[in-house]
């Protein structure tokens, strides 16, 4: 069997890193008011990973977390401010933003595009997979 993938990233200043070895789950866009915000962007690109193979590294680092909704939290570095990730209660994955991967290229938001009308109209956010080499 071949050896899973494993993702990596953090933030803008390195004070937060983690490890992701899980399958990527529903890479996908969000412009939704709320991310909008939160990042600052347009619109933000979201991959989700399993919990269980998910890792702050080191451990017992990890971002500072804001209850944006009832049932979420997002996650920022306490340092930098970076906007890193959300967390559903009860749900079993993380979600990260693409944009804190050091590989971005790894993973390919696909056309689900969440809250599309509420992005800005100058605003035309297009995922797309590269064609192949
Ligand atoms: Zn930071
Ligand atoms: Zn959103």
């Amino acid at each position: 069997m071949a050896k899973p993938k494993t993702y990596e990233g953090g933030c803008l200043c390195g004070h937060i890193r983690y490890r992701a070895s899980g399958e990527p789950e529903f890479p996908h866009l969000c412009s939704c008011t709320q991310c909008r915000r939160w990042s600052g962007a347009p619109t933000v690109a979201w991959v989700e990973f399993p919990l269980v193979t998910f890792q702050w590294v080191p451990a017992g680092r990890t971002p500072q977390l804001f209850r944006s909704s009832e049932r979420t939290e997002r996650g920022h570095c306490p340092v930098c401010g970076s906007a890193l990730c959300a967390i559903d209660d009860g749900y079993p994955n993380i979600s990260i933003v693409v944009g804190s991967l050091d590989r971005p290229n790894l993973i390919v938001p696909d056309v689900r595009h969440s809250y599309r009308s509420a992005k800005p109209r100058w605003w035309h956010a297009e995922a797309r997979r590269p064609p192949a080499r």
